[in-house]
């Protein structure tokens, strides 16, 4: 499942202690497998290898470059959401034939660059943009490609803010709508209409949301099919959940068969936009235990990443399990109880983990909080002025730094002082 693991009690990636690069970088610090990466990338390559669909790695689950390099390297797509994610994209030489781009607030710029890089396609998710990017086409004389990104209005049975194919949420269009877009596809010059996207949400556990929203949609094919509207792709999004605490999630295996059937009926190329499922499990964040402190009602161990370094449990109230890089800690302390782990940051939403079971650990002690590889750095900030962390990409027994710690001038770098 992944490759943290541990030999003598010591938290091991790969072959490299995680301990030694605590010392070696300092902490906070996100350190990946690369191994876990594209073992992945290839399950779910190979699950679905009867279609041999595209598969677009989501850009925004784990943006670091060499994270994006790896995949590419090994044949993926990206899907990304902004002109940033596009610059990253060229950085790593991705093949802009391999490139999705979807977002509910593409701005002119972002759809201009977009177009003259020379994408697969956008994933429209408004009548409005469609329009705008028939305008930018237009104007630069060259041909846009959309997908129109449908919002099947179904519930994925995940947290409401990862929900988001249902009418109350912001992305894509209802099938009217979209039905509306074909029938006048003649009025968006310099558009092609390639085919449709869905992407219901993240963290989905079960198949049966994503058959539900697929029978929806491809009910819909056929509808167009009979009008006389024939499409080329068809884009299932990403959403595939994964163990963080003791979920069963389907596995990539489970997932292809549960959607093949219905995905060869339409005899569609198909593309997936997998993130999480890539790169969830394939990083912890390593963090020092400053403090420790009793209240009369509850045990903190204060360390020294907080919620700008992974905003996940505050914000979703995500669960990650919690690993000592030594082990002996967890097997012979007789003093368990339980802890919150919080950080250091101004807000009282600032924790890692709330009422787990930890034994009193020294000051000085190095945890690893599991499963942060998706939507961990990528959503770190600068709250409180703080650095974001340093990012470790391990392969095999070999580690290299692939994003330095921020140091106390980027902070201010940008600003200038006018009293
Ligand atoms: N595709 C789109 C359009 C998304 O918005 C997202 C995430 O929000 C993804 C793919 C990736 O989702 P996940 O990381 O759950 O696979």
């Amino acid at each position: 499942m992944h490759d943290f693991h541990y030999v003598d009690n010591r938290l091991f990636c790969e072959d490299v202690s995680v301990a030694q690069l605590a010392k070696k970088f300092s902490t906070p610090l996100y350190v990946y497998s690369r191994r876990t990466v594209l073992d992945h990338y290839l399950k779910i390559k190979r699950a679905f290898s009867a279609l041999k669909p595209l598969i677009c790695f989501s850009v925004k689950s784990n943006s670091n470059l060499s994270i994006l390099k790896t995949l590419v390297a090994h044949g993926a797509g990206l899907d990304i959401v902004s002109g940033g994610e596009l610059r990253r994209a060229l950085r790593v030489k991705a093949d802009p034939k391999k490139i999705v781009y979807a977002s509910v607030g593409k701005t002119r710029p972002e759809i201009e660059e977009a177009i003259r890089c020379g994408i697969l396609f956008f994933n429209i998710e408004s009548l409005q943009e469609l329009g705008v990017i028939s305008e930018v086409a237009t104007r630069l004389k060259k041909e846009a490609r959309v997908c129109i990104r449908i919002n099947p209005d179904i519930e994925a049975y995940t947290h409401r803010y990862i929900t988001t194919g249902t009418l109350e949420s912001k992305f894509g269009v209802d099938f009217q709508t979209a039905r509306i877009i074909f029938l006048n596809q003649e009025n968006f010059k310099c558009v092609r209409i390639l085919g449709l996207h869905m992407h219901i949400g993240s963290q989905i556990t079960q198949s049966g949301p994503f058959l539900s929203a697929l029978k929806k949609v491809c009910g819909f094919i056929d509808e167009l099919k009979k009008m006389g509207i024939g499409l080329q792709w068809l884009n299932i999004g990403g959403g595939l959940g994964i163990i963080y605490r003791q979920e069963q999630p389907q596995t990539a295996d489970e997932y292809a068969r549960a959607v093949l059937p219905i995905l060869k009926k339409t005899g569609l190329k198909i593309i997936l936009e997998p993130g999480r499922f890539i790169v969830g499990n394939a990083g912890i964040l390593v963090t020092q235990v400053l403090y420790n402190k009793d209240t009369r009602a509850r045990r903190f161990v204060i360390v020294d990443a907080g919620m700008n370094d992974l905003v996940r449990p505050s914000l979703y109230d995500a669960y990650h399990e919690i690993c000592p890089l030594d082990n002996r800690r967890m097997l012979s302390s007789g003093s368990m109880k339980l802890s919150d782990v919080v950080g250091p940051i101004c807000e009282s939403g600032d924790f890692l983990a709330k009422d787990r079971l930890l034994p009193l650990f020294d000051n000085g002690d190095l945890l690893a909080v599991m499963g942060a590889g998706a939507y961990g750095f990528s959503m770190a900030s600068n709250y409180n002025s703080r650095r974001r962390p340093a990012e470790v990409l391990v392969k095999g027994n070999r580690y290299y730094l692939v994003r330095s710690r921020e140091d106390f001038d980027d902070l201010t770098r940008l600003e200038r002082i006018v009293g």
